[in-house]
C-alpha cells in the first residue's frame, strides 16, 4: 500500500486528527494554505469523487460540514473554501479522495480565482443539452 492517505487512515503515518467515524477521517493539512486548513478523507481508498460509494459519500459530505462548522465556531474566519480536486489537471496531488476546508480572511489572496470567459449563447445551449439530467440520468 503506497497511498499516503491510506497510511494515515490506517494509523501507519500519524496525523493531527480532528474527527473520525466509520467511513471518514479529518485532520490538519501538513502544509496549510491558512491557519486551520483541514482535510476530510474517506478511510477506504477511492481515487476520485465519482468513485465513492453512496453511503460513504453521505458520511463524507456530512463530515465536511461538521468540520467546517467547527472551524467557523472555533476560528471565526471571514469565510472558507471547500475544495475537492480530481485529477492532476484539477490540482489533485494525492490520488485518494479528499476535501479541503480552507479558512479565509478578507484580502488574503490565497486562492487565485479563474479567469472568467464569455462563451457564445449557442455553446451554452449545446452544453445544457449534453449535461441536462432527467430522471437521474
Ligand atoms: P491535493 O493537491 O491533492 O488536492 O491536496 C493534497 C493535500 O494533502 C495538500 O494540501 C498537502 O499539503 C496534503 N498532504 C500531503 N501529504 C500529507 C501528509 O502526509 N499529511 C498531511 N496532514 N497532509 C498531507
Ligand atoms: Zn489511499
Amino acid at each position: 500500500m503506497s497511498c499516503i492517505f491510506c497510511k494515515i487512515a490506517s494509523g501507519e503515518i500519524p496525523c493531527k486528527k480532528i474527527y473520525d467515524d466509520q467511513h471518514v477521517l479529518s485532520f490538519l493539512d501538513i502544509n496549510p494554505a491558512s491557519k486551520g486548513h483541514c482535510l476530510v478523507i474517506t478511510k477506504k481508498h477511492y481515487e476520485k469523487f465519482n468513485d465513492i460509494d453512496p453511503e460513504v459519500l453521505v458520511s463524507l459530505i456530512k463530515a465536511v460540514q461538521l468540520v467546517s462548522k467547527k472551524i467557523e465556531a472555533e476560528l471565526g474566519p471571514d469565510g472558507y473554501n471547500i475544495i475537492n480536486n480530481n485529477g492532476s489537471s484539477a490540482g489533485q496531488t494525492v490520488a485518494h479522495v479528499h476535501f479541503h476546508i480552507v479558512p479565509r480572511t478578507e484580502g488574503d489572496g490565497i486562492i487565485q480565482p479563474w479567469e472568467p470567459t464569455s462563451p457564445e449563447g449557442s455553446e451554452l445551449d449545446e452544453l445544457q443539452k449534453r449535461l441536462r439530467i432527467e430522471n437521474g440520468n
